[in-house]
């Protein structure tokens, strides 16, 4: 990121390596939509010759003295957020924002990302994962981000056995979303997009029913569809700041709003007073970067071991090549009809 609305190439010093952290070099990295706002909304501000890329698969080339369960050679995930974990902000259970509102995201948001030869990792002990033997490194690359945000989504929605839970937006974040909430036993979802692909991989993650938003209002579609009874949950993964207040007239009472999609623009979000319930209605709001971490790393990569879930629906477009990442962030900023995610061995 060259500044807002600017992409291109630079030439920067290989980062040097504390004595807890590592240098990794990418052996396959995805552009994120994340970056699309970053770049093209500007939606955390100005940002200057900034490397951007958060999920990658890499081997690690340097460790710190301090370091003990990596070495060189090592094949790693390398999550979007990685935290320090010893701020306060972690001892309390929301290690994203260790050190301020959001500051465990620091790769192509307050430090250089992975779309670099090589790159820093902190605290390596703490935010690095082996890579299982069997998981092929494209798949692994979505371990660094849409797995662990899509089930966020269903995670911070509560999704119980046989609840409805709609998910507004089947991108690839989306589409974990789906496959997250039918994992903690959701009977019906409904699941929020216009593209076919994504649709056709909705139903394949679990969802019993697909909504298109460019063939009417969703509110009443879903209304309709559901005899007119509201749903347990809503999983925002996409869509437009409408969001907040279609999730507000599906939900029944005591439900919960699980958003976690990137804001990109517009300064509020629309909260309807009756659909509340005029403040009184015990519906919860709740909004969620991605959790990082080793530990958290190690036990979604379990998922793809044991062949529990199949990520490998999400890869659309596989390039070969570290000139091709330009590419893949273009497709991401464009989303082509046949796109889901775009990946890049290197
Ligand atoms: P995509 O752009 O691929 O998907 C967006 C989805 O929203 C698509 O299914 C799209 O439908 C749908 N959509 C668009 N407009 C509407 C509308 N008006 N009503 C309903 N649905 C609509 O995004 P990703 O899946 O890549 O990412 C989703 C979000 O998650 C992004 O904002 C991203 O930045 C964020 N994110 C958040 C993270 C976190 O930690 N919280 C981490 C990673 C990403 P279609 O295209 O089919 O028409
Ligand atoms: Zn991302």
């Amino acid at each position: 990121m060259i500044k807002v609305n600017e992409v291109g190439w630079i030439e920067k010093e290989k980062p040097a390596c504390g004595p807890k952290d590592a240098i990794v070099r990418p052996l396959a990295v995805s552009p994120c939509t994340s970056d699309v706002h970053t770049v093209w909304e500007g939606a955390i501000g100005e940002r200057t010759n900034l490397i951007l890329g958060h999920e990658a698969v890499g081997q690690v080339v340097e460790v710190g003295s301090l370091v003990k369960d990596f070495k060189p050679g090592d094949t790693v995930i390398i999550p979007a957020i990685t935290p320090d974990w010893e701020a306060v902000e972690s001892q309390m259970g929301f290690s994203q924002h260790s050190g301020g509102m959001l500051c465990g995201w620091k790769f192509s948001n307050v430090k250089d990302g992975v779309f670099a030869e090589y790159f820093h990792v902190n605290e390596a002990d703490g935010n690095m994962a082996i890579l299982p033997k069997n998981v092929p490194i494209e798949e692994g690359v979505m371990l660094s981000d849409m797995v662990p945000t899509g089930l966020h989504g269903a995670d911070n929605a509560e999704v119980a056995y046989g609840e409805t839970v709609v998910v507004i937006g089947i991108g690839p974040v989306g589409l974990m979303a789906v496959a997250g909430s039918n994992m903690r036993g959701a009977g019906r979802i409904f699941a929020v997009g216009s593209r076919e692909i994504c649709q056709d991989a909705a139903r394949k993650y679990g969802a019993t029913d697909v909504i298109n938003y460019k063939e009417g209002d969703i509110v009443k579609q879903i209304q309709e569809a559901n005899s007119k009874k509201p749903v347990d949950k809503v999983i925002i993964a996409g869509g437009n700041l409408d969001a907040f207040e279609q999730a507000l007239k599906l939900v029944r009472p005591g439900g919960i709003i699980s958003n976690v999609n990137y804001l990109g623009s517009g300064d509020y979000i629309k909260i309807s007073r009756l659909d509340w319930g005029v403040g009184m209605g015990h519906i919860r709001i709740v909004g969620g970067l991605m959790p990082g971490g080793r530990k958290n790393m190690e036990y979604l990569s379990n998922l793809l071991k044991y062949r529990k879930l199949d990520v490998s629906i999400l890869l659309t477009h596989r390039m070969k090549g570290f000139e091709n990442i330009e590419k893949g962030l273009y497709l991401m900023k464009d989303k082509p009809r046949n796109l889901i995610k775009p990946v890049v061995t290197v």
